[in-house]
């Protein structure tokens, strides 16, 4: 799936008059379009802080509800026909019109191999996951909403293999490796080996074997080696993306921990929404979208937050016990 939007990507890129930047001053057709997407996004942003500024004013300040509830999604993929899912956290109100999302997340922390990691690895990759938190706050504070919670190793949990169920839902693992995440397992391919450029130069912690696949085929067409985008400078492009993409990742797994559902087309989960919208593209919907891969392999165009955002149905979801619309 992820191939073939490249492809189109691709293919779109050597039209002319095809529209790529909003800023881009060639491209006079396309301007009536961004106009509407503007509007369209601010719509979309409005609609979701109506609704939680009108739920927080209508609430007491200091009124708050514990969403701790079992639920499943139809879906085969998993060689099960229902996966399950546990929701454990809080919803608080507070007295500027806001609302806070609060709880624990317990991180257990292994190598691909399954095996403990080293403290400092440990130590790196809860603070990275943490660090998470601010980015996905600069899309959930766009709605009012603050996510307010606490990242903790898995040993802080409590009353250890008898802890509540919420507590165990909310125990994520990350696994210092490459693989495709889910819900409760987050891999970070960031703590790779070390590299070694032909010329000695040494490049920490990366970069990702897959991104570095799709830039150096990349760069075998024409287009790149014109811009100079020639194999060694790959290693340097393929870094920070990657890095990026954990919180991207984690801003999509963490809305299963809030209750929300995947809205990307998977034949397997028949009875899925899935979501059309593009430009706001549904969080939900990341991995149909495939967009991942536009800043990995296309220098000078950058990942942009305001391509994404979360839904009034996903915030009427989440905080529906809270504000009983
Ligand atoms: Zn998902």
């Amino acid at each position: 799936m992820k191939g073939m939007k490249l492809n189109i990507f691709l293919i779109a890129l050597f039209l002319p008059g095809v529209c790529f930047s909003q800023n881009s001053n060639d491209c006079i057709d396309c301007n009536v379009s961004v106009v509407e997407e503007k509007e369209n996004k601010v719509s979309i942003r409005q609609q979701s802080l109506n609704y939680v500024q009108k739920c927080s004013k209508k609430k007491s300040p200091d009124g708050f509800v514990v969403v701790d509830k079992d639920w499943s999604a139809l879906c085969k993929k998993e060689g099960q026909v229902y996966i399950p899912e546990h929701t454990f956290y809080k919803i608080k109100n507070t007295d500027q019109g806001k609302i806070k999302i609060q709880g624990k997340i317990y991180l257990k922390t292994i190598d691909s191999k399954g095996l403990a990691l080293g403290r400092e690895k440990k130590d790196f990759l809860i603070q990275k996951t943490k660090n998470c938190q601010k980015e996905m706050n600069q899309y959930w504070n766009r709605y009012g909403i603050i996510l307010d919670f606490d990242y903790l190793p898995v040993n802080d949990r409590p009353n250890g293999n008898n802890a509540f169920k919420g507590d165990l839902a909310n125990t994520l693992t990350i696994i210092n490796g490459g693989g495709v995440s889910n819900s409760r397992t987050f891999y970070y391919e960031g703590l790779n080996q070390e590299v070694t450029l032909p010329q000695g130069q040494k490049i920490p912690g990366g970069p990702g074997q897959t991104c570095l696949k799709k830039c150096e085929e990349a760069s075998r067409l024409t287009f790149f080696s014109a811009i100079g985008m020639g194999k060694s400078a790959c290693y340097d492009f393929c870094t920070a993306p990657r890095d990026r993409e954990y919180c991207l990742m984690m801003l999509h797994e963490f809305g299963h921990r809030l209750s929300l559902e995947d809205e990307y087309a998977n034949d397997l989960c028949p009875d899925r929404f899935v979501s059309q919208e593009n430009n706001p593209y549904s969080v939900m919907a990341i991995p149909y979208v495939g967009f991942f891969d536009v800043p990995e392999i296309v220098p000078g165009i950058s990942y942009d937050s305001n391509l994404l955002d979360f839904y009034p149905r996903h915030l009427k979801k989440i905080l529906g016990d809270f504000c009983q619309d």
